[in-house]
């Protein structure tokens, strides 16, 4: 190196150390704003990686924050025009030389979290800031999984006590098998998400009809499956079927009803209350009987899935449920279904509801039965009624807080939904919208 190169830089050394203190090293170039409901996102688009600091300041609430060695090519003023919490954003004077400090007026005070982001697909460097809403968004994201009712299950083993129902010509006892079978029901019931069986018999002894309705109701059940075992005179017949409450309607009727359930739901919704506060008559009695046909058509399809997925598992005896009248399932205002598990009278049968691993796939065909019923017709205030599932698919210029926005949910609920670890969406990605009732 010759002496003329050294003073070249030397120069050059001199000439960058005096450039910097006029043009900053970094700077923001961008600063977009995010409402949603239970929080606002502040993200500022950067040169290069940020140094920062920020404090908040109390009467009235700011949130300062001071970029170092940065200037500030964005116009602040209109900046903000109808987001909630952030009132203003202006500039101060720097802390250091060189710097730029940016004031965020608020309109309370916030959970605040202020995190760099590196670059990512279209975007550069950014500093995020989050103002949550103080104590909400996590009451917000736990109601579903805490403030929901399950839907309860009445299960009522056929027979017990002194009345031991069909015998087998090996001598196995109907309520033995029935209850057995209960007993794996409700384990499975009680294993699902949102979902409560209640035992309406527990052991060997009879339960009288009032007062297996009269559990039902103080347990607040939505359903009522009695579970049982035909026999016949001779040992032929075998197979399983589902049978409901016999009623004026043909089965054809229901299934037509059932197509436009949720307008009849939402008639039905508030029957209860307006059947015993109505002076009208005629009103009270066509309420009391929709509600009874309601029932019954709930009770219908609720038996069809039981026969579809006892197909699965054994021969059936009838192929669609059966309209019976049946003492165990008139009471009207719970969908009920009895469920003949098989012929006891049959040999190959009695010893197959014998069988343990049987048991469990009877009890496994009625539980999937159920749950698929209620996953598409869940109560009012239960927990599967919380979680009901929309799709969305991403558009163009959708972000994930536009989506929750949409929505009215959180970023934090759709992250959870669809199990995102970054805030990251492409255009035609479908999400899962958790919807929160
Ligand atoms: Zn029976």
């Amino acid at each position: 190196m010759n002496l003329a190169t050294k003073i070249r830089n030397v120069i050059a050394l001199l000439l960058i150390a005096i450039a910097l203190p006029v043009a900053a090293k970094n700077s923001i170039d961008g600063i977009r704003i995010w409402p949603a409901p239970e929080n606002t996102r502040l993200v500022f688009d950067l040169k290069e990686k940020p140094e920062y600091s920020y404090f908040s300041l109390n009467s009235p609430q700011r949130l300062v924050i001071d970029f170092n060695d940065s200037q500030n090519l964005v116009t602040l003023k209109n900046l903000i025009k109808t987001d909630k919490r952030i009132k203003k954003i202006r500039s101060s004077t720097a802390k250091k030389k060189g710097g730029t400090r940016l004031v965020l007026e608020l309109a309370a005070s916030y959970k605040v979290m202020v995190f760099p982001l590196v670059p990512a697909g279209q975007y550069g460097n950014r500093l995020v800031v989050d103002l949550i809403d103080q104590g909400r968004t996590n009451a917000k994201i736990q109601m579903p999984v805490s403030n929901k009712r399950d839907i309860v299950v009445a299960i009522v083993a056929g027979h017990g006590g002194e009345d031991p129902g069909s015998i087998g010509a090996k001598g196995t006892y109907e309520k033995r098998v029935t209850l057995k079978i209960a007993k794996k029901l409700a384990a499975l019931v009680n294993k699902e998400k949102g979902f409560k069986a209640v035992m309406i018999r527990r052991g060997d002894y009879y339960v009288t009809h009032n007062k297996k309705v009269d559990l039902a109701r103080k347990n607040k059940a939505d359903l009522l499956i009695s579970i049982h075992a035909d026999a016949f005179t001779s040992s032929k017949p075998s197979g399983a079927s589902v049978i409901v409450q016999a009623t004026r309607r043909a089965n054809s009727e229901f299934t037509r009803w059932i197509s436009n359930r949720q307008k009849e739901s939402e008639l039905l919704g508030g029957a209860g209350e307006v059947i015993k506060k109505t002076t009208d008559k005629n009103l009270a009695i066509t309420l009391a009987d929709m509600k009874k046909e309601h029932t019954a058509a709930s009770s219908y399809e609720f038996a069809q899935h039981v026969v579809k997925q006892l197909k699965k598992v054994t021969k059936l005896h009838k192929k669609k449920p059966e309209g019976l009248s049946l003492a165990v399932l008139k009471s009207s205002d719970i969908p009920s279904v009895l469920i003949e598990t098989g012929f006891i009278s049959n040999p190959y049968e009695e010893k197959r509801l014998n069988n343990s691993a049987h048991q469990q796939k009877l009890a496994k065909a009625i539980n999937r039965a159920l749950t698929d019923y209620f996953y598409q017709n869940p109560p009012d205030g239960t927990y599967i009624a919380s979680i009901d599932v929309k799709k969305h698919k991403v558009r163009r210029g959708e972000s994930l807080s536009v989506v929750a926005q949409r929505y009215q949910i959180s970023v934090g609920q759709l992250k959870l939904a669809n199990n995102l670890t970054s805030n990251v969406v492409r255009i035609g990605q479908t999400l899962k919208i958790p919807s929160v009732h």
